[in-house]
């Protein structure tokens, strides 16, 4: 197994691609916790995939902080810190609301930096590493998504950012770059013709992904086959960037 041993947080790993990974890390040997804002469903999602649940709005710094501090209080350490957390907006810039963009950044973004200065302290103890879910609209512009290009672009430079600050403390710090995956942020919008449609023709594998496709990748840049990776946000977009 290539995770046995390690402890890992998963943030909204309650739902779509952070179940996918807490499922996938749990499989693979982690005690993992998972951290979401709806306790039902996190309650729910732990006991099926068998890993703890502690409730956590990545909006607010002090919750994230004692996410963490549970963490190690319950496990001794802290090995990896999956920052994945987010919410879409689809709004070009000129019918943005304002309150719908700060939303937007203080999730997607101040989410990142939140579980990442709570998380380095213990993962500077223990060689961690750090992978931050970002977005193929990171990497490009996202057609009508003004903030959540903004807030991923950010995570995607922010992973670079500390990376290099903190390789020398043996952390890593690098990024998921998803196109368009099949999960509950998405589906109502997939379910329209002219959603899905943009999705397939700009996707030369013409179709979106599936949550556990996304996850071996969150597998693989927490285990130490990633040793020599840092400060890499990798497209895993079915071909979205390349073209
Ligand atoms: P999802 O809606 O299924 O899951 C998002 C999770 O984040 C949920 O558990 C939700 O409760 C949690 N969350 C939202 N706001 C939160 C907050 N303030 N505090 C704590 N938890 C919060 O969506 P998903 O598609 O699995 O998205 C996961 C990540 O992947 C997001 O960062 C998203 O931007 C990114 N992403 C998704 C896609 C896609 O097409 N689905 C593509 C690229 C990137």
């Amino acid at each position: 197994m290539q995770l046995d041993g390690k402890t890992a947080i998963v943030t909204g790993g309650a739902s779509g691609i952070g179940k996918a990974i807490a499922t996938a890390y749990v499989k693979e040997g982690a005690d993992v916790v998972i951290a979401s804002r709806t306790e039902s469903a996190g309650t729910e999602v732990a006991d099926e995939i068998g890993c703890t649940y502690v409730q956590t709005d990545v909006r607010e710094y002090d919750q994230v902080e004692e996410l963490v501090e549970t963490t190690v209080d319950e496990f001794g350490k802290l090995d990896v810190m999956v920052n994945n957390a987010g919410i879409a907006s689809e709004a070009p810039v000129e019918e943005m609301e304002l309150d719908e963009w700060r939303n937007v950044v203080q999730t997607d973004l101040d989410g990142v930096m939140h579980g990442t200065k709570a998380a380095l302290p213990h993962l500077e103890e223990t060689d961690g590493c750090i992978i931050n879910t970002a977005s193929i609209y990171g990497l490009v512009g996202g057609k009508g998504a003004a903030a959540y290009s903004a807030a991923k672009g950010g995570v995607v430079n922010f992973t670079q950012q500390v990376a290099v600050d903190y390789a020398d403390e043996g952390v890593r710090v690098n990024s998921i770059c998803p196109g368009f995956v099949e999960t509950p942020m998405t589906e109502e919008l997939l379910e329209t013709e002219r959603f899905y449609s943009y999705v397939r023709d700009n996707t030369p594998m013409n179709r979106p992904a599936q949550p556990e496709e996304i996850a071996p990748l969150a597998v693989f840049l927490a285990s130490d086959g990633a040793g020599y990776m840092t400060g890499a946000n990798i497209p895993i977009d079915g071909g979205w960037t390349a073209h």
